[in-house]
């Protein structure tokens, strides 16, 4: 078989290994089921290259001797090649991942801003002066932490990557990047960037391999000083025992199930769209996918009428013909999602939208229909759990208490969309809701890099984005000086 993409190698400094040794896996289109690339797979051989390029990097190597505005040239230089190639980007992140153009096309656009934007900080990572009377002065210094391990999901594998390694290089650290074995593609663009943009050798890394073993062996090492993991609460919940072990900070970005409260003084079209874009985008395979609707009784059935319409409209396709939903991520994860539209027939009512068209150029992709289910309770596990495929669970409620417990009442806490006209009780919503993220009438603003994301609860623990993301990176010295 002819793959379309060059293997993906095991980048450690200046070294680029074609094999590891956990042998040479594969990468596959999920809109076909054909492998497009293989894969050199890191194990415990190539985890201890990764982790001696990186201290070397941090320790001894240039980028911390340079000033900071030079680290901000290179940074900024990363985010233009990235703009430079973004067709090329693009087209291979449709092939990996599944998701339509249009949705890859924002995945480039917004790793290159948070180059940009972490660009303009580096020369702003100012430490703080303390006043202790006459005789004493103090200050402190933000000071990068080291090693930065960054464990990343499938779901939007080049913009996690830049969301974490942008700060991560701004504040000073050396990084080791650990794609998901389902898209390690653009991963590599990522590091090849990285190189041609001047970054000096070492600073990013490139391990892909199976998270049970490189990712699991990295987390223990005692070379990393941080890690930054994004993925779900049972594999965080291990990559937190392994970082326990030897005592270093994590950064936690999981799951969710975030609630969407549509109030019946909503302006109807606009939010209907809003919603439905909440859940359906990338096949509702994204973290902060609105995927419950927590509706006001007297629109519930108006509603979910017009919800239904339009899921019923959305045409399936493989990524790069742009269509309203791609496929899932594989063939196994079509099984999981599957499973739960099962469930939600028992649990309450499953209205399915369009039929899979009988095209047979989709017959072997990981297509599934989007999915309503009315009249489930909040109590249900179609309710609680994240699926991580386009379905919306609509739940109906009478009050604005109703409403803000019912959002509360899940194990999650990432993000709340809350559509109404009354900007009143919108506001009484954002201080009430338990979530990181509060949208009112709208649930993106594209291209959001300059303001914090991450979970309450299960959903994780620490922020991504905007300047609170550097802190992860940096540790606080403080000196104090006695003098006469
Ligand atoms: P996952 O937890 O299965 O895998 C995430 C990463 O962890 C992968 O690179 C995997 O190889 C690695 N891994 C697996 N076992 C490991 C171990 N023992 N030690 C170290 N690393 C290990 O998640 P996924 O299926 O790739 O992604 C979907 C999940 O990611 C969803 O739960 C989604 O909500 C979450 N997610 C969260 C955010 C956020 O910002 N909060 C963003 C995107 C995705």
């Amino acid at each position: 078989m002819t793959l379309s993409e060059p293997l993906i190698p095991i980048v450690c400094g200046n070294e680029v290994l074609t094999e590891g040794s956990d042998g040479v896996g594969r990468t596959f289109d999920p809109a076909t089921g054909q492998a497009i690339a293989n894969v050199a797979m890191a194990g415990e051989m190539e985890a201890e290259k990764a982790v001696r390029a990186a201290r070397e990097a941090f320790d001894n190597g240039p980028w911390r001797k340079m000033r900071p505005f030079e680290r901000g040239r290179i940074l900024a230089r990363i985010g233009e090649i990235m703009l430079e190639r973004r067709d090329e980007i693009v087209r291979k992140e449709c092939a990996d991942s599944g998701k339509p153009k249009r949705d890859a096309y924002w995945e480039v656009d917004c790793s290159a801003r948070f180059f940009e934007f972490y660009a303009g900080a580096a020369d702003k990572l100012q430490g703080s002066s303390i006043p202790l009377g006459p005789g004493w002065t103090d200050w402190t210094v933000k000071e990068p932490i080291g090693v930065s391990l960054h464990i990343i999901p499938w779901n939007y594998p080049f913009q996690l990557i830049a969301r974490g390694v942008a700060p991560a290089l701004t504040a000073g650290c050396a990084v080791i990047i650990k794609p998901s074995q389902e898209t390690p593609v653009t991963a590599y663009e990522f590091v090849k960037i990285c190189q041609e943009a001047g970054l000096p050798d070492g600073l990013v890394n490139l391990v892909p391999g199976r998270g049970s073993v490189v990712g699991d062996h990295l987390a223990r090492h005692r070379g990393v000083d941080q890690i930054t993991f994004t993925g779900s609460v049972s594999t965080g919940q291990r990559v937190l025992a392994a970082a326990a072990s030897h005592t270093i900070p994590c950064s936690m970005e999981l799951g969710g199930k975030s609630p969407q409260i549509l109030f019946e003084d909503a302006d109807m079209d606009g939010a209907l769209k809003i919603i439905a874009g909440g859940v359906f985008t990338h096949c509702g395979q994204v973290c902060n996918a609105g995927t419950r609707l927590l509706v006001q009784r007297s629109v519930h059935n108006s509603a979910v009428e017009r919800l239904h319409v339009m899921a019923s409209a959305m045409t399936l396709g493989a990524g790069i013909d742009d269509p309203d939903m791609g496929p899932l991520i594989s063939s196994a994860h079509r099984k999981d999602v599957e499973a739960y539209y099962d469930l939600a027939g028992k649990e309450g009512e499953l209205l399915l939208g369009a039929e899979t068209p009988k095209d047979a150029t989709l017959a072997d992709g990981a297509f599934v229909r989007p999915a309503l289910v009315v009249g489930a309770s909040n109590a249900t596990r179609v309710a609680r759990e994240e699926i991580f495929g386009p379905v919306l669970t609509v739940i109906s409620f009478d009050t604005v208490d109703e409403a803000v417990e019912l959002a509360n009442d899940s194990p999650f806490g990432l993000v709340a969309g809350v559509h109404t006209t009354n900007i009143n009780k919108a506001l009484t919503l954002s201080e009430r809701l338990r979530v990181g993220q509060v949208w009112i009438n709208a649930f993106s603003v594209g291209l959001d890099v300059e303001f914090p994301f991450g979970g309450f609860k299960q959903s994780g623990f620490g922020r991504e984005k905007g300047l609170e993301a550097l802190a992860a990176y940096q540790q606080v010295k403080n000196v104090c000086v006695r003098h006469a």
